[in-house]
């Protein structure tokens, strides 16, 4: 992928020169310095890591961009969630003193932010509070849970809803270091590149990417050289390129 932004050519240039860190093995390997990860995981019983969670796993624990492309099924929840989690339990702002999410998980249907959410109570540990803004159900009781909220999963027509109101917004997006689009070809499919596109110029400059794919067009390939800092593309399968 080309790297980001022109401002940024000879970082990047320079970070391209850094290779990926090697895949884990285990789920031990991933998270020896994170047992409560561990422990959530050992609770679901899975034998080992998928491939993209192997190679995702120490990329995003390093703090890197990433693109994850594989196939449906394959594991890409827990390929970004899990870093995520560790993400928000790294801050270092006090939890009262933060405002806003540090984390959002952006997915393309009601359907898949449901079940993104309900893997997050799944893996959650030290009561990190999240919540899930979706369309199609009232506004109010949204609102009212987005109190103290560190991770976010959100549809983007809802998501924009909360933040760009003209009557004054109703969540604050810009302490986000941490943001994931989920499924970004059929977000694109969708329609809603121009809601994607405002998400990204109001959240943390500095934040860390994640986008994951079942394929990689055009459109997703333009989306991830704008806005993501010389990310590593991590893929199971065929690019088909
Ligand atoms: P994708 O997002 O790639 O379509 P999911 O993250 O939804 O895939 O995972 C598909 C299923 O595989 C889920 O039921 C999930 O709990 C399960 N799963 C995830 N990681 C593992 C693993 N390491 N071992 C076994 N099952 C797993
Ligand atoms: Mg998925």
């Amino acid at each position: 992928v080309a790297s980001a932004s022109k401002e940024s050519v000879t970082d990047s240039e320079q970070k391209e020169t850094e290779e990926a860190p090697n895949p884990v093995r285990t789920f031990e390997d991933a998270f020896a310095s994170y047992p409560e990860v561990l422990e959530q995981i050992r609770k679901q019983g899975f034998l080992k890591p998928s491939p993209i969670q192997c190679q995702a796993w120490p990329v995003l624990l390093s703090g890197r961009d990433m693109i994850g492309v594989a196939q449906t099924g394959t594991g890409k929840t827990l390929a970004f969630l899990l870093p995520a989690l560790i993400h928000i339990e790294g801050q270092s702002t006090p939890r009262s003193q933060r405002v806003g999410p540090s984390a959002i998980v952006i997915a393309p249907t009601r359907e898949l932010a449901i079940q993104i959410d309900s893997e997050v109570q799944k893996y959650s540990y030290r009561n990190i509070k999240s919540a899930v803004v979706i369309g199609g159900t009232a506004r109010y009781n949204q609102v009212e849970n987005l109190a103290g909220v560190e991770l976010l999963i959100a549809t983007p027509g809802r998501l924009c809803d909360l933040v760009f109101t003209e009557r004054g917004p109703n969540l604050d997006i810009t302490n986000v270091t941490y943001l994931v689009l989920d499924e970004a070809d059929r977000m694109l499919d969708m329609g809603f590149e121009g809601e994607i596109r405002k998400v990204f110029l109001n959240v943390r400059p500095d934040k860390q990417m994640v986008m994951t794919s079942a394929t990689w067009p055009q459109g997703v390939r333009r989306l991830a050289s704008s806005y993501m800092k010389n990310p590593l593309m991590v893929y199971i399968g065929s690019l088909d390129l």
